[in-house]
């Protein structure tokens, strides 16, 4: 994340993220799965704007780049939420966490696709934590900043470190691993999305029908390999997502992704999280444009060409 102050307002760019691995090793007695995922942040980000406010009280403008809201869209949804927003969330637990009296005005931009696996909501609430500590003046350890990020979601921590990381647990357990910057990617958001819930009970149905409770385990290692030496090809086959298939029987998006994708020649391509979003590692930003633009034009939703952050 990346952040900027001028006088007494800071502005913060809040990172996508994409999986290049996700692998579900099994089910907790807790109800959450315990999870095994490479993530990498590109350069597609939402930005907050904070400044501390005599009132004592949080006030969240969230405005949307594309201004094309489709009517119950997840965005359409999200611009009513007010405080169920992470960014107030954040906000508040802050605040009740060191015993502030002093609130917020807040403007978030949002550019990354919402509920689309791409954890736009998790990476704006890690910003909104370093912002309401900068903007209150409040001295939070790194170890403060994880404890607070752990009971606002999974996939926080992750943000709060830069670059890219292999996290385990639930995905707040983030250990930093050296990355590629300015891999030339494409992703498409189509226009349907699906629920992170509705993906993973699809996953235990899936098992159950297969007369296991669990499924194989994929190894991370060939992908931390290939992406140690730089070597493409490598990484695009060793690309995975174990909850591809499932989403693909929920969604005919991905399927039809998938295929386009494959026609198109990138060095590899997958789902990201939970769906819908996928993306496709590409030779190049030409390369990228110009699938783009066939992604766009047969209906297949919302492209982006973005560079992965180191
Ligand atoms: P996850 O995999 O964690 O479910 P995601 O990457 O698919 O997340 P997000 O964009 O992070 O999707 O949004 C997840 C949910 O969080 C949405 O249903 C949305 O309404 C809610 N949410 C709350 N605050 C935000 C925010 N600032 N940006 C995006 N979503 C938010």
């Amino acid at each position: 994340m990346h952040i900027r102050r001028r006088d007494d307002l800071f502005e913060l760019w809040a990172p996508a993220k994409l999986n290049l691995h996700l692998e579900v090793l099994g089910r907790r007695s807790d109800g959450f799965h315990e999870l095994e995922t490479l993530m990498c942040p590109i350069n597609l980000c939402d930005t907050l704007y904070v400044q501390s406010h005599s009132s004592g009280r949080i006030w969240l403008d969230c405005q949307f780049a594309d201004r094309r809201l489709p009517n119950g869209s997840p965005e359409a949804r999200l611009a009513d939420e007010g405080a169920d927003n992470l960014v107030c969330r954040a906000l508040e637990l802050v605040r009740h966490e060191a015993g502030v009296k002093l609130g917020a005005t807040v403007r978030l931009v949002k550019r990354i696709p919402v509920a689309a696996g791409l954890a736009g909501g998790s990476s704006d609430a890690a910003a909104a934590l370093v912002a309401a500590a900068a903007a209150w003046k409040i001295d939070f350890t790194p170890q403060d900043l994880l404890r607070l990020a752990a009971q606002l979601g999974s996939d926080i921590a992750f943000f709060l470190q830069t670059g890219w990381a292999v996290c385990r647990g639930r995905g707040e357990i983030v250990q930093p691993v050296a990355g590629l910057g300015n891999l030339a990617v494409v992703v498409v958001t189509p226009p349907q999305g699906l629920a992170t819930a509705d993906v993973f009970a699809a996953l235990r149905r899936h098992d159950e029908q297969r007369g296991r409770t669990d499924h194989e385990h994929r190894s991370i290692d060939g992908l931390l390999d290939a992406v140690q030496t730089g070597h493409l090809g490598r990484i695009g086959q060793a690309l995975h997502n174990r909850l591809q298939t499932v989403a693909g029987r929920l969604s005919p998006w991905i399927a039809r992704l998938a295929d386009e994708f494959a026609r198109a020649g990138v060095v590899g391509h997958l789902m990201s999280g939970s769906g819908t979003s996928y993306f496709g590692i590409c030779r190049g930003a030409r390369h990228a444009r110009g699938i783009a633009r066939r992604m766009v034009a047969r209906g297949l939703g919302r492209a982006f060409v973005v560079r992965s952050r180191q």
